[in-house]
Order: structure tokens, then sequence, then C-alpha cells
């Protein structure tokens, strides 16, 4: 067993290429099990898998439901799925109700503890117009404070807008939330913080020396660790490369091609990598990885439960 624990707070654990399906081609088995379990055996012991549409959601309820205690959900609509609004048989209004209900069910059983991921992603208007992700993220925020749930937040490129709608709400959602796979600037980092938000860290918030100076400077009781697998995998060009050399090993990673049950696959990235998202950030705040460790799992278990208990729950 490790002597650390941690929560990898944004994994996409429905994603098809842990049912082995890659580009809409079978590689190999489903080994969502073999993925959790590699995370747990160095010391991952809480997985909260990321819904990005009403299904994807209801997917991400039924895994939680098959790991209790392990795994938990969040229910939501990325901004770049908000056409999925308008699609809906019934369309928006049904789809936001849906939304509810799921929500409610879910958090009820113990399996939802968050209310996303939704945002605003301006970097990719290709999917949805600003005026559609506007819409849509103001009105799932209206659901997250009926439902009392917190946040799991995507934002790109989308600053102003982003604070402005989510000011107007914060104070009616007591335990705030997560701006997750945070990749933005110093300034908007520090205005997040100020609204009370945490702030999310995976392998793509550390890319470049601007953003290991953000990481640096998150405040500990503000920052959150994730992996965002089969996302955001930590590479060789990236800035945080120079604080891997001494970091653990991690299980053997094979082409998906030689895939083994044991093995984790080249370019899908998992929640066991987290043990390396947490050695460099632990570097570049020069504290030490307990430190960081238990800092960032008790600003998890406070703001989403994961069937634990908090001394310090928010109220
Ligand atoms: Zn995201």
């Amino acid at each position: 067993m490790s002597e650390y624990k941690y929560a990898d707070v944004g994994i996409n654990l429905t994603d098809s290429t842990f049912k082995g399906e890659y580009y809409g081609k079978q590689h190999h088995a489903d080994d969502t099990e073999h993925v959790i379990q590699r995370g747990v055996d160095l010391g991952c012991l809480k997985f909260m898998v990321t819904g990005t549409d009403l299904e994807e959601s209801k997917k991400a309820i039924a895994l939680a439901e098959g790991y209790p205690g392990r795994c938990y959900a969040t229910v939501g609509v990325h901004p770049c799925q908000t056409e999925s609004f308008d699609k809906h048989p019934g369309g928006p209004t049904v789809l936001l109700q849906e939304l509810e209900t799921l929500t409610v069910d879910a958090k009820g059983r113990g399996l939802a503890t968050a209310f996303g991921e939704i945002g605003l992603d301006y970097d990719r208007l290709h999917f949805a117009g600003k005026e559609q992700q506007l819409k849509y993220f103001e009105a799932q925020l209206d659901i997250a404070v009926k439902v009392q749930l917190p946040l799991f937040l995507h934002s790109r490129a989308a600053g102003e807008d982003f604070e402005r709608l989510l000011s107007a709400r914060l104070p009616s959602l007591p335990r705030r939330g997560l701006v997750h796979s945070f990749t933005g600037t110093m300034e908007e980092m520090e205005s997040l913080v100020a609204l009370g938000l945490d702030i999310g860290v995976n392998g793509c918030s550390m890319k470049t020396e601007e953003n290991l100076d953000v990481v640096k400077a998150i405040p500990l009781e503000r920052l959150q660790i994730e992996t965002d697998g089969p996302w955001c995998e930590m590479r060789a060009s990236h800035a945080s490369a120079k604080y891997k050399d001494d970091a653990q090993g991690l299980p053997k990673s094979v082409k998906k091609e030689k895939w083994t049950a044991d093995s984790m696959v080249k370019g899908r990235n998992e929640s066991a990598t987290i043990v390396h998202v947490v050695h460099v950030i632990a570097k570049v705040k020069g504290i030490s990885t307990a430190e960081l460790c238990q800092a960032a799992w008790n600003n998890s278990i406070k703001m989403f439960g994961l069937g634990e208990t908090s001394d310090q729950q928010r109220p």
C-alpha cells in the first residue's frame, strides 16, 4: 500500500478507450476494473467520474454504483455538448428537467457528488456557439443551486463571462466548486480563488513555464488534483518533465495493440499517473509530497464528500 492517499477528482472512466475502443475500433477487452485497481494499488482511493452529457452522466452514475465507496459521479452537460439541448427529443426544457431528476436521485443514493462538467469553452466554439454555451451554463447553474451540489467546472478563454455568471450564484452554493483542468493565467487563477473556488491541476495544467508559475502560486487550501484521463497525459516535451526524474515508477505501459490486463496503454492517461502529477506539483511548490497529498485530499473531501467525513465540512 502507498503511504499517501489520492483522490482523482477528474477521471473520464466512461470514455470508450476504457472499454478497449479507440476511434470506433475495438482493440482490447474492457479494462475499467484493472484501471481502477492500478490506481488503488498506488494509493488513489477515490475516483470522481466526469459526466459530460445526459447519457455519459447516467453511465458515470452506473459505474459509481458498481464501485461503492470508491467511485462517484458528476452530472451535467459540458459546454461543447450544449447543442444536445436543442437536439433532445422534447427540447431543452425536457433535458434540463431530466438532468435535475437524475441528479436528485443520484445524490440521494450517495452516487453524485458534484454538478458538472459545466462551464464555457471559447476555444472550441465550433462545437457550440457563445450564446448557446452562455444560455445553458446559466440554466445548469440554476439546477446546481436547486440540487445543492458543488460545481465541477470547465473554463477556456472565457474569463469574464465565466466569472460573471458564477459570482451571481456562488452565494447560494456554500460548497462552491472546482475549476478543473486549469490552464489559465495567474490573474484568472487569483480571481477564481478570490471567488472561493478551488483549482484542479492535471498534466495539461503544467505544460509551460508560465503554467508552472501559476501552479506554484495556487494556495494549498484551494488546490485539488486530477488526471483527466484518458486525456492530459504528462509528456516529455512539457515543462513538467524536468521535475519527474526522481519520481516513483508507474506500471508499465504498452501500445494498445499489445494490450494486457496488467499494463497501462501508451497515450491513454489513467488515474495511476496521479502519483506523477502530485510529485511535480510538490517539487514546483517546494513542499513535501506528504504535505501536498494531505492538503489536496482534505480539500476534495471537504468539497465533494466522496463517502468520507471531514471535520472541517464546509457549511
Ligand atoms: Zn474539462
